[in-house]
């Protein structure tokens, strides 16, 4: 009999792991890198609570780092097996993954810098470029809709997720003893409100479902409420002649802000003359974005993929790319009048905390918030409303207005989760909730329950379900 193994992403959002194992293969589905607070980054470090020599191949959603960032880890400790995956998350994960090498050696770099000069053994980093090479060698692409064996006993399909570019639903068909059993993960469901991509496939038969949970506990405002907020937030950012500040994921949330300033730029009623995407990892994937066109939604985009020949600064022609630090500083000098575009999209790391430092204390700084905040980041703690922050080590008032936007999430809010759950014909699936805080998976095993009469189950970390 197979069973299913809950490793990360459970009762949390960050860590997204799951083990199947049949009589005949081992499979782990997404290898997902834990985010948030130090304690959270600290589990990054531990070693894979299962053997790696076991596996045979391993299945991964979308290119977020809480569902690849593991990955070169599990190649540095001898996983050597295929890694499916789409085409474009094919083409995003490599731009991911080297950054987060980068990112990784220069963390222990820095701290190695201070053990060294307290007399304290040196630390090595989560993993190395070398490690992303041997990753990136293992991948095996495979385009939506597109049945593939993973294993002699199991096969899998890929299904748009709408979430980013190339995310997917993942479908494992499993036979055993002539015995077939269909199991469904979400991956992470897309908003059906935003405008690039499609809606998330519909799905309407599994034995067992995994669904993600971020959104819960609310709904999104919609997206014409968003966008007028989005609009008077740069209006009044241009009238108090301060900065406007978007902490945006890399991909996704970069790519669909840059639409709508484009959108808005067309109308004449973009007054920025200045927009910078001030994120090197931003730029490679914004242009990994526009190779895919094809992936794009044809009604929402049309005059978008009209428009654009070369590259995003023909639908906003104030863009302009920083790649380098040097060009980065240079914008910490302007004062007012801009728009910068900047990565983590939750403030945990990357160029976006330089700008904060410099702005935050300003009263007329407007920051927009586009994406979801994990418990214990400084985006969270930005939401929250506190009133002071540490960056760097130096306090910081927070005078600036913060505005939350949560009509530009990439996820689905909770009517979209329950929408989503109702075409599943009957018998229902056994329904697991994964990747959510508790609380928010809580509200909405509530809401399955009054609405349909579905009990979802929440399991706990390391929990295991026969199937
Ligand atoms: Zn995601």
């Amino acid at each position: 009999m197979a069973t299913l193994t809950f490793i990360g992403a459970t009762r949390q959002v960050t860590g997204s792991c799951y083990l199947l194992k049949t009589r005949a293969s081992t499979i782990l589905l997404e290898c997902g890198m834990y985010q948030g607070s130090n304690q959270d980054e600290e589990r990054n470090q531990k070693d894979f609570p299962f053997d790696i020599t076991q596996l045979d191949a391993v299945v991964i959603s979308h290119t977020h780092l809480d569902h690849c960032g593991l990955l070169p880890k599990l190649v540095r400790d001898g996983y050597q097996g295929p890694v499916f995956m789409t085409p474009a998350t094919h083409d995003l994960i490599e731009v991911m993954l080297k950054d987060a090498a980068f990112l990784a050696m220069k963390d222990v770099e820095w701290e190695n810098r201070q053990r060294q000069r307290a007399g304290k053994p040196l630390i090595e980093p989560l993993y190395t470029d070398q490690d992303v090479a041997d990753t990136l060698h293992l991948r095996e692409v495979h385009a939506y809709g597109e049945t593939t064996p993973v294993t002699d006993d199991i096969s899998l399909r890929f299904h748009d997720a709408g979430h980013i570019l190339g995310s997917s639903i993942v479908e494992l068909k499993i036979s055993e003893n002539k015995k077939k059993h269909t199991l469904v993960f979400s991956g992470d469901l897309g908003n059906s409100k935003t405008a690039m991509l499609d809606d998330p496939s519909v799905i309407t038969h599994a034995d067992t479902l995994l669904m993600e949970s971020t959104y819960g506990d609310r709904n999104h405002r919609s997206l014409e409420e968003t966008l007028d907020e989005f609009r008077d937030a740069l209006q009044e950012a241009m009238e108090s002649g301060g900065n406007v500040l978007i902490p945006a994921f890399t991909i996704g949330r970069t790519q669909e802000v840059l639409f709508w300033l484009g959108k808005f730029y067309r109308e004449g009623i973009l007054k920025q003359q200045k927009v910078f995407l001030d994120s090197p990892m931003g730029i490679k994937a914004s242009e990994i974005y526009f190779k895919h066109l094809h992936l794009f939604n044809d009604e929402d985009t049309k005059s978008f993929r009209e428009t654009v020949k070369q590259g995003w600064k023909e639908w906003l022609p104030p863009l302009h790319y920083t790649r380098s630090t040097e060009e980065s500083m240079q914008i910490n000098t302007i004062t007012g009048g801009a728009i910068i575009i900047a990565g983590s999209g939750m403030c945990t790391g990357g160029r976006i905390r330089h700008h904060l430092k410099n702005n935050l204390w300003r009263n007329n700084t407007r920051v927009i918030i586009v994406g979801f905040q994990a418990q214990g980041t400084l985006g969270r703690a930005l939401v929250d409303g506190a009133r002071h922050v540490s960056i760097f080590g130096k306090e910081i008032a927070v005078n600036a207005s913060i505005h939350t936007l949560g009509g530009f999430s990439a996820h689905a809010d909770q009517s979209q989760l329950l929408d989503w759950t109702k075409s599943f014909s009957k018998p229902r699936p056994d329904l697991y909730l994964v990747h959510g805080e508790t609380e928010k998976m809580l509200e909405l095993q509530k809401q399955l329950y009054s609405h349909q009469q579905w009990h979802a189950n929440i399991p706990h970390p390391g929990e295991m379900i026969e199937l």
